[in-house]
């Protein structure tokens, strides 16, 4: 995958490929533009989390969703680029060696990473950033941004979780069953996060969603000075 790949795909760049772009609009904005919120969803494989994002995202003005690099197969229907970024391994550890990587972890013998540059630039250009991570990096992200907001989505119970991920049949039997397992590791560790979602309807998760956003969007600590007096001159 190379910088050209637009055409709606976004391209997996490097920090150093990155940086000059988000340091030219930091600069233009004087330093003072507002940083953007930092979402983490995190929840068991076959749990809809991609389906209330889609549901959600069309809600909720400008939230960069951030397209995550694989090396697991591409599935039927998926799109390289919206999916995900779907890498061989070569290219997966140089992306890594050249710290171009905010987070990254194995899951089911694949590996998953967060290009860190689309990630930071749209953060200091002050859009909200939408990330979905399993249990690892969650922890890993929450650990070096602590700001970051941690949206955990619960499946109603474990037969319903294997009904979807059985149900979506992409996985071997295998493969299922080590997904079920990390499901029982994430449900355990729930109450890590800050918010907690259960995905019975999707279209009530959705808008628990777009509630959680909204809510975090107002949340006073994030008044600056800057607005206050922009209030008080209009
Ligand atoms: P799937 O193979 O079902 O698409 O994804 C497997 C798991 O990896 C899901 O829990 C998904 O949220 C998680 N995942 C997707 N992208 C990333 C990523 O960039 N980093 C991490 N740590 N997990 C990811």
């Amino acid at each position: 995958m190379t910088p050209e790949d637009t055409e709606g795909n976004q391209s997996v760049q490097t920090d150093g490929e990155r940086r000059s772009g988000s340091d030219r609009r930091a600069e233009q904005a004087g330093g003072r533009r507002k940083r953007g919120i930092l979402f983490v969803m995190t929840g068991a494989s076959g749990v809809g989390k991609d389906s209330i994002r889609r549901v959600a995202l069309p809600q909720l003005e400008d939230v960069y969703y951030s397209v995550s690099a694989t090396t697991r197969t591409q599935r039927p229907g998926e799109v390289d680029g919206q999916n995900y970024h779907f890498l061989t391994r070569e290219r997966f550890e140089e992306l890594l060696s050249a710290d171009g990587l905010l987070e990254h972890a194995e899951y089911v013998g694949d590996m998953y990473g967060t290009p860190r540059g689309p990630v930071e630039e749209a953060l200091s250009q002050g859009r909200d950033v939408l990330l979905e991570l399993e249990l690892v990096g969650a922890r890993k992200v929450k650990s070096r941004m602590p700001e970051a907001v941690m949206v955990f989505i619960a499946p109603p119970s474990m037969s319903e979780l294997e009904r979807r991920l059985r149900g979506r049949g992409t996985d071997s039997e295998e493969k299922i069953q080590k997904r079920l397992a990390r499901a029982r590791e994430e449900i355990r560790a729930m109450r890590e996060f800050d918010y907690v979602v259960v995905n019975d309807d999707l279209y009530s998760a959705a808008l628990d969603f777009v509630s959680i956003i909204r809510a975090e969007r107002a949340r006073a600590h994030r008044i600056t000075d800057a607005d206050i007096e922009r209030t008080l001159a209009g």
